[in-house]
C-alpha cells in the first residue's frame, strides 16, 4: 500500500487544481483519473464547446460581412476538419495537464478509484491511503427512459460527431441545450428544440430568457414549448422519427439529449467509507467542503453547487490552503458567482434575478435597456442587446446584473468584481462611460 498526505479522486477541474496547490504547500499528493486528464471541461465541456461557439460565431460574421461592404461569396464549412483540429488542441491540453502535475510533483494513477475505507482507496487492485481524500468525480449526462432514447446522443456524443447533421432536434432548456442548439444553427443545420416547460433557461432572469427565445426564433430555429417525447424510431432511410405526447411528429437526422447531468458517485463504493450520497447521487458538504466523514471532502460538480469549472477550481484551491497551509478559514464564497451562457448572442449574468430580488427585498428598483448595438447597425441580422440592473435598498445596492448581446461574455467579469465589492447604482453612475461600446449602457442607465 502506498501512502500519501492527500488523494484527489478525479483529475478534472477541481481535482487537478486542488492537487497542484496541495503539492505546492508541501503535501505528498496522488491524483486518480479514470479517463482523460482535465475532466469534463477540457474534454467534453467548456473547451470544445467554446471552439464550436467560435466556429458558429465566425459563420455569423461571414454572413454579416456584406453589411460592411465585403463580398465574401460562397463559403464552405467542413465539420470533420474542425473536429480534427479541435481534437488535436484538446490532446495538447491533456498533455499540458499531465506536465503540470508532473512538475508539481503530483503522482497520477490511471484507473477507477473505489473506497475500501475512509482513508483507503483501490485502483485496479492497487491500494493507496491518505488521511485526506477529496472526491472530485464530477458528473455525467442523463438520458431519459423513453422508447428509442438510445438512438439519440448526449453532449459527450455531440463532441464525437464526425459529420454535421442536416436536421437536429435538441431536447432540453438548460444552458447546454441552448448553446449546442446555437452552434448547430449557426453552422447551418436545421434545428428544433423540444422544451418540456414554458421557458428556456428556467433559472435565469426573465429578460434574458425571453430575449434569447426571440433571437433563436428570429434566426429560424424552431422552439417547441410544452413538448414531451413519447418515442423515437429509426426509419428505413436512416432518419429518426420523434413522436411527442401531443401528437406532434418530427423527422430529424440526429437527436441530442441535453436533459441534465447526474453525479458520478454510483461506483465509488461510498458506503465502504461510511459516506452516502443524496437522492440525486450528490455528495453534500458544509461550507468548508467537508463531508459527513472526517478527512473526506467533496468539490466541484459532485456537490451539486454552482456546477462550473472556476467554482470547482476555486473550491479545490481553498480546500488545499485550509488543509496544508494552515488557513483555517479558507473556503469558497458561493455568493455572486458570475456565469456566461455561450448562446448566440451570449448571456452574462451575476447575482439575483429580478424575481429572486423581489422575494428577498421589499425595496427593489430595476433599470433596464434594450437597443441595437453599433456593430449591428450595418448588418442585415440585427439582434437586440438587453441589459438589466437589479438594485435593492435605499442605497440601491446592485444585487443582480444581466446582459444578453454581442460581447456580454467578455463584459461580465469586471462588473462581477464591482458587484462582489458591493457596488451601488451611484458607483456605476459616477464611472465615466467608454464610448462607443455596448458596456457603456450599464453605467448610463436612468
Ligand atoms: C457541454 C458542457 C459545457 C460546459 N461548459 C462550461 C463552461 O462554458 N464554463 C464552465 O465554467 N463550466 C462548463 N461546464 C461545466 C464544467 O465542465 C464542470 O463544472 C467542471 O468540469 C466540473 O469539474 P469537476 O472537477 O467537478 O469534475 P470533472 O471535470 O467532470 O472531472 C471529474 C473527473 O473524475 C473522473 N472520475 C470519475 N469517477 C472516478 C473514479 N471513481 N476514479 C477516478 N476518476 C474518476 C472523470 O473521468 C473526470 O475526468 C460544461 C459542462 C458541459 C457538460
Amino acid at each position: 500500500m502506498q501512502t500519501y498526505d492527500y488523494i484527489a479522486i478525479g483529475g478534472g477541474s477541481g481535482g487537478v487544481a486542488s492537487a497542484r496547490r496541495a503539492a505546492e504547500y508541501g503535501a505528498r499528493v496522488l491524483v486518480v483519473e479514470a479517463a482523460r486528464l482535465g475532466g469534463t471541461c477540457v474534454n467534453v465541456g467548456c473547451v470544445p464547446k467554446k471552439v464550436m461557439w467560435y466556429a458558429s460565431d465566425i459563420a455569423q460574421t461571414l454572413r454579416d460581412a456584406a453589411g460592411y461592404g465585403f463580398s465574401v461569396g460562397e463559403s464552405a464549412f467542413d465539420w470533420s476538419a474542425l473536429k480534427l483540429r479541435r481534437d488535436a488542441y484538446i490532446a495538447r491540453l491533456n498533455e499540458v495537464y499531465a506536465n503540470l502535475l508532473d512538475k508539481a510533483g503530483v503522482d497520477v494513477v490511471r484507473g477507477f478509484a473505489q473506497f475500501i475505507d475512509a482513508q483507503t482507496i483501490e485502483v485496479d487492485g492497487q491500494r493507496f491511503s491518505a488521511p485526506h481524500i477529496v472526491i472530485a468525480t464530477g458528473g455525467l449526462p442523463v438520458v431519459p427512459a423513453i422508447e428509442g432514447a438510445e438512438l439519440g446522443m448526449d453532449s459527450d456524443g455531440f463532441f464525437a460527431l464526425e459529420q454535421q447533421p442536416r436536421r437536429v432536434a435538441i431536447v432540453g432548456a438548460g444552458y447546454i441545450a441552448v448553446e449546442l442548439a446555437g452552434v448547430f444553427k449557426g453552422l447551418g443545420s436545421e434545428v428544433d428544440m423540444l422544451v418540456r416547460g414554458p421557458h428556456l433557461l428556467r433559472h435565469f432572469d426573465a429578460m434574458v430568457r425571453d430575449e434569447l427565445a426571440t433571437h433563436m426564433q428570429d434566426s429560424g430555429l424552431r422552439l417547441h414549448f410544452g413538448s414531451e417525447i413519447e418515442s423515437i424510431v429509426r426509419q428505413a432511410d436512416g432518419a429518426l422519427q420523434i413522436s411527442c405526447k401531443d401528437g406532434h411528429t418530427l423527422q430529424v437526422d440526429a437527436l441530442l439529449w441535453a436533459t441534465g447531468r447526474r453525479a458520478n458517485t454510483d461506483r465509488l463504493q461510498l458506503d465502504a467509507a461510511g459516506l452516502s450520497a443524496d437522492d440525486h447521487g450528490m455528495i453534500r458538504t458544509d461550507a468548508f467542503q467537508n463531508t459527513t466523514v472526517p478527512g473526506i471532502y467533496a468539490i466541484g460538480d459532485i456537490t451539486g453547487e454552482a456546477e462550473l469549472t472556476p467554482v470547482a477550481i476555486a473550491a479545490g484551491r481553498k480546500l488545499a490552503a485550509r488543509l496544508f497551509l494552515n488557513q483555517a478559514d479558507s473556503r469558497l464564497d458561493y455568493e455572486g458567482i458570475p456565469s456566461v451562457v455561450f448562446s448566440h448572442p451570449p448571456i452574462g449574468t451575476v447575482g439575483l434575478t429580478e424575481d429572486e430580488a423581489r422575494k428577498r427585498f421589499d425595496d427593489v428598483k430595476v433599470y433596464a435597456t434594450r437597443f441595437t448595438d453599433m456593430y449591428h447597425a450595418l448588418t442585415e441580422h440585427r439582434p437586440k442587446t438587453a441589459m438589466k440592473l437589479v438594485c435593492a435598498g435605499a442605497n440601491e445596492r446592485i444585487v443582480g446584473l444581466h446582459i444578453i448581446g454581442k460581447g456580454a461574455d467578455e463584459m461580465l467579469q469586471g462588473f462581477a468584481v464591482a458587484l462582489k465589492m458591493g457596488a451601488c447604482k451611484a458607483d456605476f453612475d459616477r464611472t465615466v462611460a467608454i464610448h462607443p461600446t455596448s458596456a457603456e449602457e450599464l453605467v448610463t442607465l436612468r
